[in-house]
């Protein structure tokens, strides 16, 4: 259907990282890669010093670190001598108000630069960030602060009034709430101005002499299939995160690097802050949402050569079109990757039309603290399959038994994706869910919950989630294959396939379907779209029913909730929708 995307040696401006997969998974070894960081001065890990205090040391304090385009897109910068310093400054603090090593400080903010100083103060202080993200209610505030046992809050002034100041008394393990805006008016119980402490502490600090075990993040999933699920990561995870931009997103130091999660979610964390910034790479943080012009004119404007983000973003900007794109010199850019969700052959496609170069689908979890499967800047692209395993990682395609798993060895057949347990950046739990984290594991393998299939050269293609797969007239279906397929229709913008029970066939396959402006809903554009679905996919697998909207539900993080489309389909309880994109709980 789609043609495998080759890529040229000659075509490389800079060489990648990685030119030799085959010859790099022989001789990787994750302690050699652990080796390529600085550690800490009296031995031990802490990812804050490998983020910024090394590259002090070792005298590049004055490159630039971030570069902070505000809502007036004024641009600032902040070297990484500058960081450093807002995070010894952060970690004193945090030591002026007796929060422990191990204990956890939550931070609800956007994109604003004291979030860094936070994030890497905490770990430095050898306590424990979780980040949250800012658009939640008081109600998933709460429950996440309780969970995680937070003892320092960073926030704004206006989140705090809306959101925070309704549930402070439910939450006594809160000791203090720092305000990123906050002034001497504001101080009171529990309530400090940031500016202030800042100002009043000392910008050094010796870093906690944390071990390469010990906790140091806190990352909620997107609740797409659930209540979402708190994981922990250690600081060891900074080797595989380090390890994973080099070969997966071929970061180099020179990159000017964009990644354009929400630093509320574990992409934001690992990718958005720890990563670039061990490489030493400059990062462009946006303040603002998405907005099709105003990112082409951030990519133009700072140069951005490698670009990170996430399908839903990539399919509102083939939505608007193409042509906005070539308003815009987009020459800087050399290697784009893309996670979050599967990301559909035609969005390969495009991309490689509108920008001269694929986005690279990559594939992880929250649970996997960093990339697992990816397509890599050296190897052809196939179009609609995340790509190969990264070196140092074992993954298999299995099934469950009743003694436990069997690894399916055969190519192009359907099961659980599985990763061989014991990579740096696993979680090392579930927060309050001993059971559940244990229940992820068989016979030293990670069950990953997504299923997948390996084809002949070694490529992974997402199936769907475990629990969105649906079982019509015996066939096992993946929702992704139906939603590519009707993207392919130029009238579709977004897709989501779900189950329906059905007398007959076990379940019919119903599609919601959003379309692109101009397109108009009706019967005739339907009958289209069934004919359409029928000759690509077999009247099998093609839906039975399609349903308009003008909008898909989503999670926070931007993914399409098909449970939620299948409860409301089906009048039945929509369990915890706290993650829900629009506000229609928050
Ligand atoms: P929850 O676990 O709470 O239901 P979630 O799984 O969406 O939420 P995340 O950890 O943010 O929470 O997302 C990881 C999941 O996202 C993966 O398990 C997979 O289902 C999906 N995903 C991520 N990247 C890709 C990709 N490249 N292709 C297909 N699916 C992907
Ligand atoms: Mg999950």
């Amino acid at each position: 259907m789609f043609e495998v995307i080759e890529k040229s040696g000659s075509d490389w401006r800079v060489a990648p990282n990685l030119r030799d997969y085959d010859a790099l998974c022989r001789s990787f070894d994750w302690s050699s890669e652990r080796q390529s960081l600085a550690g800490l001065p009296g031995g031990g890990l802490n990812i804050a010093h490998e983020a910024v205090s090394r590259h002090v040391a070792e005298g590049h304090g004055a490159r630039i670190a971030l570069r902070h385009v505000g809502r007036d897109g004024a641009v600032s910068s902040v070297s990484f001598a500058m960081l450093d310093e807002a995070a010894s400054r952060f970690a004193n603090i945090l030591e002026s108000l007796d929060v422990r090593q191990g204990e956890a400080v939550f931070s609800l903010t956007g994109r604003v630069q004291a979030f860094y100083s936070a994030a890497l103060g905490t770990l430095k202080r050898g306590a424990v960030f979780c980040p949250l993200f800012s658009a939640f209610g008081p109600e998933p505030i709460r429950a996440r602060l309780e969970i995680g046992r937070g003892a320092c809050l960073v926030t704004t002034r206006t989140l705090f009034q809306r959101k925070v100041a309704q549930i402070l008394d439910s939450l006594p393990t809160l000791r203090t709430v720092l305000l990123i805006d906050g002034t001497a008016e504001d101080e009171r119980e529990r309530i400090r101005s940031l500016p202030r402490l800042m100002e009043a502490a000392s910008g050094h600090y010796r870093t906690a002499a944390t071990s390469r075990e010990d906790r140091a993040l806190m990352h909620f999933t997107s609740g797409t299939t659930g209540r979402p699920k708190g994981a922990v990561l250690v600081h060891d995870a900074v080797v595989a995160q380090a390890a994973t931009a080099r070969y997966a997103l071929d970061l180099h130091r020179d990159d000017v690097f964009w990644c354009t999660a929400d630093p509320g979610w574990v992409t934001g964390m690992s990718y958005g802050v720890i990563a670039p910034l061990v490489s030493g790479a400059t990062s462009i943080v946006d303040e603002m949402e998405f907005d099709a012009d105003r990112w082409y004119s951030i990519i133009e404007s700072q140069k951005v050569s490698v670009w990170y983000t996430a399908p839903t973003a990539i399919r509102m900007l083939m939505k608007v079109g193409a042509e906005i794109a070539h308003k815009y010199d987009l020459g800087s850019l050399r290697f784009l990757a893309s996670v979050g969700e599967p990301l559909n052959p035609e969005a390969v496609v495009w991309s490689k039309q509108t920008f001269g170069r694929p986005f690279h689908d990559n594939w992880w979890q929250t649970e996997t603290g960093g990339i697992m499967i990816a397509n890599f800047a050296a190897l052809p692209v196939k179009p609609g399959s995340m790509g190969k395993p990264l070196p140092g990682i074992e993954a298999a395609i299995i099934e469950r038994t009743a003694q436990g798993i069997r690894v399916i060895g055969e190519p192009d057949v359907e099961g659980e994706l599985a990763l061989k347990a014991g990579w740096p950046s696993m979680f090392r739990g579930y927060l309050g869910e001993d059971e559940r984290y244990r229940k992820c594991f068989a016979d030293g393998w990670y069950l990953t919950g997504d299923l997948a299939r390996r084809d002949r050269d070694g490529y992974y293609w997402f199936v769907g989630r475990s629990d969105d797969v649906i079982k019509t007239a015996g066939h096992l279906v993946g929702p992704f294959e139906v939603e590519s397929a009707l993207m392919e229709h130029p009238a579709v913008a977004e897709a989501a396939v779900i189950g329906k029970p059905d007398e007959v066939a076990g379940n019919s396959i119903k599609a919601f379907v959003s379309l692109k402006a101009g397109c108009k809903p009706g019967a005739e554009l339907e009958r289209d779209l069934m004919a359409h679905a029928r000759r690509r996919l077999g009247p099998a697998v093609a839906p039975r029913e399609i349903a308009f909207r003008d909008n898909l539900p989503k999670t926070r993080s931007g993914k399409i909730m098909r449970r939620l489309l299948r409860a409301r389909e089906l009048g039945l309880p929509e369990g915890d929708i706290s993650t829900l994109e629009s506000d229609e709980r928050t």
